[in-house]
């Protein structure tokens, strides 16, 4: 089967990289050629636009930044749609406003063209492994087509409901994650400026309530001052508003987002929008006036 795939960062290349593995024929595109030259040597063809890809696939997956970059590249000129024809399946795997999905979804329908929702959680190692997890919304015939695609770069795809359901459970991850990172990193900085091993906090509590696969994940990283990029906090700061707009839009109060999305503007102010989300904890350091760091052994 021929796939289309555009948008190759730090997602979209080795998730791309898993499709080929699994044996499938590709069509790639970027506005990043090094990003198109590495998947050309990797056993990818490459193309101009995305409308050239539409006219040779039969999937098309996309893994962009956020809601006006899918719009861009499926509805703009030389687009997926206009080289799109009745039958093609687009799965947007971006994470993006769930309203966005639904209006993209409603252009592509007048051109017979089917579209799911499919953004994924697990961060560039899991995109590595193929052990990302997909939470899809869509028809679920769509869906049952495309899930053998969706397998050969996940561990767990669920299908949540109709279309923007994905984004939905997406903004909910993104959630949790924000609000569960701004926790450790308030708790663990109180340790260090009590003069408590934060090394050892997080040994002594990791095993009990709250112990969290963010707090498996991220505090390593945060006592090794390693904030390179994994997750961007600009791309966080982007789901946060999309969540933030959500609610708005379902009547639904967010506002400890609304408290974590101000923290993540702080940063970015600093500079540091290009960091790791990790460096959330950067923060309540300079707050505390102290630093997260491992303590001299011996
Ligand atoms: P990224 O910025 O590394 O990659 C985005 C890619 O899209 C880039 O290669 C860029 O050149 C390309 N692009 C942008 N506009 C384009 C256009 N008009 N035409 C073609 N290509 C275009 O971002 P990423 O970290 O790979 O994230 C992609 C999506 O996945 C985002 O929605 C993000 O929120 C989500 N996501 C990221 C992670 C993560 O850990 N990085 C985890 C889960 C979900």
């Amino acid at each position: 089967m021929k796939i289309g795939f555009i948008g190759l960062g730090i997602m979209g290349k080795p998730m791309s990289k898993n499709l080929l593995k699994a044996g499938y024929e590709l069509i790639v595109c970027d506005i990043v050629r090094e990003a198109v030259d590495e998947l050309v040597a990797a056993g990818a063809k490459a193309a101009a636009s995305p409308k050239e890809i539409a006219q040779q696939v039969e999937i098309i997956i996309t893994m962009l930044p956020n809601s006006p970059e899918v719009k861009e590249v499926v509805l703009g000129k030389n687009g997926v749609l206009e080289g799109a024809r009745p039958g093609l399946i687009l799965a947007d795997m971006s994470s993006i406003a769930p309203q966005a999905s639904r209006e993209i979804a409603a252009k592509l329908a007048e051109k017979g063209v089917e579209m799911l929702d499919a953004p994924v959680s697990g961060g560039q190692p899991k995109a590595i492994d193929g052990t990302l997890s997909v939470m899809v919304g869509g028809k679920k015939e769509v869906f049952e087509r495309c899930l053998p695609v969706f397998k050969a770069m996940a561990a767990s795809v669920v299908h949540v409901g109709e279309i923007g359901a994905g984004n939905v459970a997406k903004l909910a991850n993104q959630i949790v994650v924000a609000l569960n990172i701004a926790a450790v990193s308030e708790a663990l900085v109180l340790a260090a400026k009590a003069g408590v091993e934060p090394e050892l906090v997080f040994k002594a509590i990791r095993g009990g309530l709250a112990g969290s696969t963010v707090m498996e994940a991220k505090v390593p990283l945060m006592l090794d001052r390693k904030f390179n990029p994994g997750f961007r906090i600009n791309l966080h700061i982007k789901d946060l508003d999309n969540a933030l707009n959500a609610g708005h839009q379902f009547g639904s109060p967010l506002p400890l987002t609304a408290l974590v999305r101000e923290i993540l503007e702080a940063l970015k102010v600093e500079g540091l929008g290009d960091c790791d989300h990790g460096a959330l904890v950067r923060y309540f350091e300079k707050q505390a006036k102290t630093e997260l760091k491992r303590f001299p052994t011996g």
